[in-house]
């Protein structure tokens, strides 16, 4: 009998963990975090390899196929609408959760020391606007910035549309080759993924055992009963009143997908299993996966934005701090942006939390209180930020009249 995919990669998942906490009892973590590591890092290459190209094809492509410029708006609104509205349910969510809970609220915490590299990430919102459009779109393709490369693929898909018939057939068939090529590329290296997230978990596991989680259990608590929330009944909700289509087997569907988001924590790395198992099994259009999808992975954050409002309010409670419901309006409203702005790569959720800090006027250091369990919640977050996208496509999908095979 064939496993099937997602089932080899949860038993990845659970060994890899298995294996972790056995090195931390057995004292032979280095070996781990040495060894076994490598085959993680080679895993998470594959991928990163290909997000570019992959990204750049499917991105000209669909839009080029979407024909008209009338399509083209309709789609973006679409999939913006769905995008904000569903953030602004996580992070209600998350507000909601926080308050009732209060997981910082008399906590005393140690601060462990600042990541080197967040002070100077801090506060860069209005310069990464600016970084939207880039002066060079090679230099941004080669470079791996994701968002000018997509700003500038939508620009260039949308201008075949209007160049005379033969060239825009040629340019079409051209960038249309190169996507199904990069997605036959995907499915070889999908089959990597349960050896992929077997390493990635023990070396994770090894790295930092259980125990930091204790002092931190109810902020933990509060972030994961938000996500289990918005993951098992907001988006439920939303794709079956709006996509008509069971939920269970829409996650079914895309269980290999959220696997390996929860395993590499980037939504970016996970891509190209997001489009191969929204393509394949849920039986979206070229034309609308490889629109929403792309986008989804960069600037559809749900969990991360529901993480992100519960952990600046739990900053303010652990410093004694008392937000005033206009700061805590404030508090959404950066949340939002800060999901939008955070790239689809791990911990970039954790950086961008200094951005509502600041807003707020709570201390930076704050960052330090959650950092150390941050890489766990990450992996939740990164799962809820691929279901959303991949609820977001059925939505999408539907509402164009495409017939699905869910
Ligand atoms: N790791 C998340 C993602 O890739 C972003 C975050 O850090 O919240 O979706």
């Amino acid at each position: 009998m064939k496993l099937q995919l997602h089932w080899k990669i949860f038993i990845g998942l659970c060994l890899g963990f298995i294996l972790g906490i056995l090195s931390r009892i057995f004292d032979f973590q280095d070996f781990i975090t040495g060894y076994i590591a490598v085959v993680g890092t080679v895993f998470l290459r594959l991928l990163r390899m290909i997000i570019i190209p992959l990204i750049v094809s499917s991105i000209i492509s669909s839009v080029a196929s979407l024909g008209s410029a009338e399509r083209f708006g309709r789609l973006s609104l679409k999939t913006f609408a769905y995008y904000i509205v569903t953030t602004f349910f996580a992070i209600l969510t998350g507000l909601l959760l926080v308050n009732i809970l209060k997981p910082g609220v008399g906590s005393r915490l140690g601060l462990q020391s600042m990541p080197a590299e967040l002070p100077a990430s801090a506060g860069r919102i209005g310069e990464t606007l600016l970084d939207i459009i880039p002066t060079n779109p090679f230099a941004a393709i080669a470079q791996g910035d994701i968002v000018p490369t997509i700003f500038f693929s939508l620009l260039f898909g949308f201008f075949i549309t209007r160049v005379p018939e033969r060239y825009k057939n040629q340019l079409q068939n051209f960038f249309q080759g190169v996507f199904e090529v990069m997605m036959l590329l995907t499915q070889f290296i999908i089959r990597l993924t349960p050896v992929g997230v077997f390493a990635l978990l023990a070396d994770i596991t090894a790295r930092s055992g259980l125990s930091v989680f204790v002092p931190l259990g109810t902020y933990m608590l509060t972030v994961a009963i938000g996500l289990l929330i918005h993951g098992a009944i907001t988006l439920p909700a939303l794709i079956s009143m709006l996509g008509r289509v069971n939920p269970v087997h829409h996650f079914q569907a895309v269980v290999s997908a959220l696997l390996t988001a929860f395993s590499t924590a980037s939504s970016s790395a996970t891509l190209p299993l997001t489009l191969d198992a929204v393509r394949k099994n849920v039986g979206v259009s070229d034309d609308v996966s490889g629109f929403v999808l792309p986008l989804g992975a960069t600037v559809n954050m749900d969990g991360t934005a529901l993480y992100e409002c519960v952990a600046a309010i739990f900053i303010a409670q652990a410093y004694g701090i008392e937000l005033t419901f206009f700061q805590q309006c404030i508090v959404v409203l950066t949340a939002l942006l800060a999901s939008i702005g955070a790239a689809g790569i791990p911990m970039a959720g954790l950086v961008m939390i200094t951005v509502i800090l600041q807003a707020v006027g709570l201390p930076l250091e704050g960052i330090g209180l959650i950092l150390a369990v941050d890489r766990i919640l990450d992996m939740m977050r990164t799962s809820v930020n691929v279901l959303s996208d991949t609820c977001g496509s059925v939505v999408v999908a539907r509402s164009e009249g495409e017939v699905l095979k869910l």
